[in-house]
């Protein structure tokens, strides 16, 4: 390793697309063909890192897979001759170039937390404050169909060891949400639980009509309604503990929501909040209020699987809502040995070496669609 400070001397952006295997259907989108974008950094020690994101629906996210590269245009170039492991800074000078666009900056900071881990010769998990776990609690989407389905696809994933379910919900008349919430409960066993998710697809008279038509059913609701002022006004008329996902952008929301009793969890997507740097005092905040939460994002690859798995094996098992990895609808992987899988419910932490704990050999996303040197 090099005497001299390091620096950030390469970006090189990719587009990958991401063919879905099978249909997942939410309330006002389905995902087909989701396209990811990779960050490669490369220091002045030759050393290679890695950030990605994916928006999976242009519906569910501000962002879009072309919003994103054109504000990494923008992004990736101020970061060029900065030292990789004053991260503070990067995301400072991140800040100044351009406001909001916390998916793009997310990128380049994951990739940050994996190149500050290989040069240390550290994971991020230790990076983040050190795993509790090597294995992380996962979830898994039953998608929205008929009860009949959604009952049986429920049952299959719990025969596979996978203890949370999510059912999405919305979109359609709430009696067949509440009569798929119905058939799902029937088949839930002793030790699984079940969130149902909207993705912002009820009115608020719908969110307390389903909460009060399943009172006597175990669940979490998430995301119900779209807005925050919404949410509020529901949470002292539903039965069902609130969970926050969309809602949730940034440490003041958040914050705001626990103190004022709102929020009981959260599903927290990287990308939305900007990176790990971002998800790090989220959790940190989660932690010291006791609010279970939930590391991972909407869509995407290996590489930002990777890094919620990364930040999920820091939370105590109590406090976590599990990290979800979109690799089963997947058809493409970047790193086929080491990439996070589920099994039997877990996710076992990546351990290819430092950083992110990935492999990924040259070439995997072809040719980069911008690259910025420094020419200093
Ligand atoms: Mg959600």
């Amino acid at each position: 390793m090099g005497r001299m400070t390091p620096t950030i001397d390469e970006i090189r952006i990719y587009k990958v697309p991401l063919p879905a295997k099978t249909l997942y259907n939410m309330s006002s989108s389905a995902v087909v063909t989701p396209e990811s974008t990779i960050v490669e950094l490369i220091d002045s020690d030759g050393i290679i890192a890695y950030g990605e994101v994916c928006m999976a629906t242009p519906q569910a996210q501000d962002a879009t897979n072309e919003s994103i590269r054109s504000a990494l245009s923008l992004l990736a170039p101020s970061v060029i001759g900065a030292n990789p492991m004053n991260l503070d800074s990067i995301i400072t000078t991140m800040n100044s170039v351009l406001k909001g666009e916390n998916e793009a900056k997310a990128a380049i900071d994951i990739a940050c937390w994996d190149l500050i881990g290989k040069r240390l010769g550290k994971s991020v998990a230790e990076l983040l404050g050190g795993n509790m776990t090597n294995e992380v609690i996962t979830y898994h989407v039953v998608g929205i169909t008929s009860p009949e389905s959604a009952a049986a696809e429920a049952g299959r994933l719990q025969s596979d060891g996978i203890s949370r379910l999510q059912l999405k919900a919305g979109g359609r008349p709430i009696e067949e949400d509440i009569a798929s919430i119905k058939a799902v409960t029937e088949v839930i066993k002793i030790g699984s639980t079940l969130d149902v998710d909207t993705n912002r697809g009820w009115t608020e008279s719908e969110a307390i009509r389903v909460s009060v038509a399943c009172s006597d059913i175990n669940f979490g609701l998430e995301q119900p309604c779209a807005t925050k002022e919404e949410l509020s006004r529901i949470k002292p008329r539903i039965l069902h503990p609130l969970i926050i996902d969309e809602s949730a952008t940034d440490i003041t929301t958040i914050s705001k929501m626990v103190f004022s009793e709102i929020a009981d969890g959260f599903g927290m997507k990287i990308s939305r909040v900007g990176g790990l740097t971002p998800m790090k005092v989220i959790r940190d905040f989660c932690l010291e209020t006791r609010t279970p939460m939930s590391s991972d994002d909407a869509w995407g690859g290996d590489i930002i699987g990777a890094a919620g798995v990364a930040l999920g094996s820091t939370m105590p098992n109590h406090l976590n809502r599990g990290a979800w990895l979109a690799h089963p609808y997947h058809q493409v992987h970047y790193d086929p040995i080491n990439g996070p899988r589920i099994e039997n419910g877990v996710i076992r932490l990546p351990k290819g070496g430092p950083g992110l704990g990935l492999v990924i050999e040259k070439g995997t996303f072809g040719d980069p669609e911008q690259i910025y040197e420094n020419n200093n």
